[in-house]
């Protein structure tokens, strides 16, 4: 069931509103990543089908397989690091983030490290990445994945975003923020009432704090990519907003390898900067998968 309560506050906004119940109702398909820097999708996809694995490649990324047969996390594949268990929406911050190797790059919010192991990867272990995580009960799965991966270019820190050094600059930053995380109700089922309101309140604001940093650490040129696995505009278009007010940040259109929503610019009481519309909004019946909110801004080069 769908909360009144809850998400049902999103009924005019989010399209297709019965598949979009239907589709949070059913179980969440596995994905697995290939880890480029361990192993080939070919290598992969070949192996686990020698041992009896059904994988269904998605569409749209080669590195992406669905397997619908379980315990694909208890195989020797996985604990070499040749994939990571990832949903399908999950990897699509970084393929928006577009990192290259030989870059210096920030994670602002880096465990247990799907994104984080993903840029790697993307770097193709060149270049210098942050992977940051203040809370310390989470930094052992950071670690572990970054090992297990075969990650080599990461440096582990462990500030609070919002007063994250500015030693350095970046040439990309990756803000995927805590959030009330309503997108996740696919595999967390006491999520499907939505968050409170207070919970969306607090976080919003330790979110408007964490962006304007995350900007302030950008090179000249540089970019950012700001995520959430929330459904909340306070949450999503109401930050990207806040920052578009502080910061003389340039705010990119996102495509996609698949339809998706644009941002909401009104919504309740509230208005949102016009350029929010170029930001995406992902939905579950949309990719089978949870659901996310994608912003992409850069620095402007002086
Ligand atoms: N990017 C991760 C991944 O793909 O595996 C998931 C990140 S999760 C959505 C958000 C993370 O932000 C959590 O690990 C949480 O502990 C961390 N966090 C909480 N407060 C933070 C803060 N003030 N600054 C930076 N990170 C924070």
């Amino acid at each position: 069931m769908i909360g009144e309560r809850g998400l049902a506050r999103y009924r005019t906004i989010i399209p297709r509103w019965r598949e979009f119940v239907d589709a949070c109702t059913r179980p969440l398909p596995v994905t697995i990543r290939v880890n480029t820097l361990r192993a080939s999708p070919r290598d992969v996809r070949d192996r686990l089908t020698r041992k009896g694995f059904s994988l269904i490649p998605i569409a749209w990324s080669e590195d992406l397989f669905r397997v619908e047969t379980p315990r694909v996390s208890k195989t020797i594949e996985h604990w070499l690091g040749m994939f990571y268990i990832q949903e399908a929406v999950q990897t699509l911050p970084v393929r928006v983030l577009s990192p290259q190797p030989g870059e210096t790059i920030l994670d602002m919010a880096a465990a247990p490290g799907g994104k984080c192991t993903h840029i790697a990867s993307c770097m193709r272990n060149r270049g210098a990445l942050i992977a940051n995580e203040p809370v310390g009960k989470r930094q052992p799965s950071l670690m572990a994945n970054i090992n297990r991966l075969g990650v080599l270019n990461t440096t582990v820190t462990s500030y609070r975003g919002e007063s994250f050094p500015m030693h350095a600059r970046f040439d990309r930053v990756l803000l995927d923020a805590p959030c009330s995380a309503e997108g996740t109700l696919r595999k967390e089922s006491t999520l499907r009432d939505g968050a409170t309101r207070s919970a969306i309140a607090r976080l919003s604001r330790l979110q408007q704090r964490l962006i304007l940093r995350a900007y302030d650490l950008l090179k000249p040129g540089g970019t950012l990519v700001y995520s959430t696995c929330t459904f909340a505009p306070e949450e999503n278009e109401g930050t990207v907003s806040h920052l578009l007010s502080k910061r003389d940040a340039l705010l990119d259109q996102i495509t996609l390898p698949f339809p998706a929503e644009r941002g909401i610019i009104a919504w309740n009481d509230e208005e949102y900067a016009p350029e929010v519309a170029r930001c995406a909004r992902i939905y579950p019946h949309q990719i089978d998968s949870g659901g996310g909110f994608i912003a992409r801004l850069r620095k402007p080069a002086r």
